[in-house]
C-alpha cells in the first residue's frame, strides 16, 4: 500500500521568518507560523492516520511527515510531534550545521535519540543539484551522509532532494551513497525504485495552507492532490525548456523582485 508524504520546512514566529532555515522571501514562502503548524498537527493527529518512520515496516493508513533544510526550528517541531507520538523526518543541509538559523550537532543528535528520523538534504543545497557534474553530485550526498553518520554514530539511509530538482542521476548518486529512501518534491503517492533506493513523492505545504489542506493531502482527497499534480506537471516543461522564464515566474510567485 502506498502512503502519502507531506513536505514541510521551518515553523517560525510570524515576522521572524529568517530565524530558522534559509533566509529570504522565497524560503519564507515555505515556512508556517507556529499557530498554523499547531493546528496542522492537531488535525493530523485526530485523523486516524499513523505517522511512522519511513524506515519502519510499512503498515496501513500511514503518512510520512518530512521537514526540509535543517533549520533550528526542528527542535520545536519535534516537541509538537512528540505530544501525539508522531515521527518526523528531518532532512538536514549538512554544510549549514551550526551556522546561524540551523541546527547544531547536539540538536541533531537529540532529534534522533527522540525517535525521529534524521536524513540528508545534500551538503550545500545547490541551486540545481540535477545540473551538477557527476563528481560534484556524488560529493553532495557522500559528504552529507558521512557528516550525519559522524554526528549520529549510526547509518543514514534517508534523504530528500533539495529544491525539487530530481533526476535519475541524482537518484543514482544518492543510492550509491547508501540512501535507501529518497523523498522528492513530485506530488505523487506512487513510489519507484532506482538502484535499490525508493523514490517517494511528497505534497508541499506552504505558508497559508490550512490544516484542512494538510489533512486532505495526507488522506488522499483527490481534488487538492490533483491540483498539486497539475501545477507541478505544468511547470515541468517550463523548467526544462525555458529556464529563465520559469525562474522569473517562480520568483514572481514567491514575491521576490
Ligand atoms: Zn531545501
Amino acid at each position: 500500500m502506498n502512503h502519502a508524504a507531506l513536505m514541510y520546512h521551518d515553523v517560525v514566529t510570524r515576522g521572524r521568518e529568517d530565524a530558522s532555515g534559509f533566509p529570504g522571501a522565497a524560503a519564507a514562502h515555505y515556512k508556517l507560523d507556529e499557530a498554523a503548524f499547531a493546528r496542522h498537527v492537531r488535525t493530523l493527529a485526530g485523523s486516524g492516520l499513523r505517522f511512522p518512520a519511513v524506515t519502519a515496516p510499512p503498515g496501513a493508513a500511514a503518512c510520512y511527515l518530512t521537514f526540509d533544510d535543517g533549520g533550528r526550528s526542528a527542535a520545536g517541531i519535534a516537541d509538537a510531534l512528540d505530544v501525539h507520538g508522531m515521527v518526523g523526518h528531518f532532512l538536514v543541509t549538512t554544510g549549514r550545521i551550526a551556522t546561524p538559523g540551523f541546527l547544531d550537532a547536539a540538536a541533531i543528535r537529540r532529534l534522533a535519540v527522540g525517535g525521529h528520523v534524521v536524513g540528508s538534504h545534500s551538503h550545500t543545497h545547490p541551486a540545481e543539484i540535477s545540473r551538477l557534474p557527476a563528481a560534484a553530485l556524488d560529493a553532495e550526498w557522500r559528504l552529507s551522509v558521512d557528516r550525519l553518520q559522524q554526528i549520529l554514530g549510526r547509518e543514514v539511509t534517508v534523504a530528500s532532494v533539495p529544491g525539487g530538482f530530481y533526476s535519475h542521476a541524482v537518484a543514482r548518486a544518492a543510492a550509491a551513497a547508501g540512501i535507501r529512501w529518497l523523498f522528492t518534491s513530485e506530488p505523487t503517492m506512487r513510489p519507484h525504485a532506482v538502484d535499490g533506493c525508493r523514490m517517494l513523492g511528497r505534497y508541499t505545504l506552504w505558508r497559508g495552507m490550512s490544516a484542512t489542506d494538510a489533512l486532505a493531502l495526507a488522506l488522499g482527497r483527490a481534488a487538492l492532490r490533483q491540483r498539486q499534480w497539475l501545477g507541478w506537471n505544468l511547470k515541468k516543461p517550463l523548467k526544462r525548456c525555458a529556464r529563465p522564464v520559469y525562474q522569473r515566474v517562480r520568483r514572481r510567485w514567491l514575491g521576490e523582485a
